[in-house]
């Protein structure tokens, strides 16, 4: 409700009826007159959610079904209409606001029902919460359920540790249990190993899981292609069928993970590993700083490198 008050006080000059008229030369040659009115809203997926009152997880484009966000869309939804919305919000019946949650839209006033914009062309996405943060760290999760089933999560953390770094690519450092807090520059970097490492770390799999690893791989490699398309600067007709075959190949063979959803059990114990590891790693960087502060000390009586060692205990 704040955050609504203060765009209403903000952006309130665009809903005087009397509100200012410019003039523009415009690329043609022409002079227009002009009316101000927001175009372009830049937020990430959590501040547009709340910008337009819908509930976490839906599409703020199209009134796509919760329930059907994972699925690909055999035909394309209607657009969210926010005109209606403002009308059934106003009415605020049980009959309006059933109708409301329906659209998995909130019963609250919404600024932007009252410009003359179109509040469902406003969101500008970047790749960071819909791609990086979004499908590509979720793929890792299930991936590493998937690898410790199959008993394969070991040989994948060596391959992925033994990356070479290459450009402007550093080798990386930790396994994905070890990384607490996934950035868009990990994922990033993540992303152009992935698949070679996952390859590799399911060679030569049992005559029964061959289909079953093929189709990790085929499904892993499938979305982190279409995200590869994703981050062209423009697109044609070309580019926009090799994504929307690489988004066909992922749902085709997305399957295989379905049974290695995270469970709150597999999660908890992801964490308590992670904080193990961590642990681990802390103790031997500090075990290597007082053997360095140690060897630091040669020059001074050992009665004094004993005086050390007893003030860390
Ligand atoms: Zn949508």
């Amino acid at each position: 409700m704040i955050l609504q008050h203060v765009l209403r006080h903000i952006l309130g000059p665009l809903m005087r009826a009397d509100r200012p008229v410019f003039f523009a030369w415009c690329a043609d040659g022409h002079f227009r007159g002009c009316v101000a009115s927001p175009a372009a809203w830049i937020a990430d997926y959590p501040e547009h959610r709340d910008l337009h009152n819908i509930k976490n997880g839906v599409c703020y484009w199209c009134e796509c079904p919760k329930a059907e966000m994972d699925q690909l869309p055999g035909r394309p939804y209607p657009m969210r209409d926010h005109g209606k919305y403002r009308v059934l919000s106003v009415a605020n019946t049980a009959t309006a606001n059933a109708r409301l949650a329906s659209f998995d839209v909130h019963q609250c006033s919404n600024v932007f029902w009252d410009l003359d914009c179109v509040a469902s062309d406003l969101p500008k996405p970047d790749l960071l919460h819909t791609m990086q943060l979004g499908m590509l760290k979720h793929l890792l999760g299930r991936l590493s359920v998937f690898l410790k089933q199959h008993k394969h999560f070991e040989a994948f953390n060596n391959i992925w540790l033994s990356v070479h770094a290459n450009l402007e690519m550093a080798q990386p450092r930790r396994t994905y249990e070890e990384v607490s807090s996934w950035q868009g520059k990990e994922i990033k970097i993540m992303s152009r190993f992935l698949v070679a490492v996952l390859h590799c770390a399911l060679r030569d799999p049992s005559a029964s899981l061959q289909d079953v690893f093929k189709q990790a791989i085929e499904c892993s490699r499938a979305l982190v292609e279409f995200y590869f398309y994703s981050e062209y600067d423009s697109h044609d007709e070309q580019t926009l069928g090799l994504m929307s075959t690489a988004l066909q190949g992922f749902h085709n063979s997305k399957d295989v993970f379905r049974q290695f959803r995270a469970s709150k059990r597999v999660t908890e114990e992801g964490k308590a590993r992670r904080k193990e590891l961590t642990t681990e790693r802390d103790d031997e960087e500090l075990t290597t700083e007082r053997d360095d502060e140690l060897k630091s000390m040669k020059s001074k009586t050992a009665a004094h490198r004993e005086c050390q060692r007893k003030s860390w205990n």
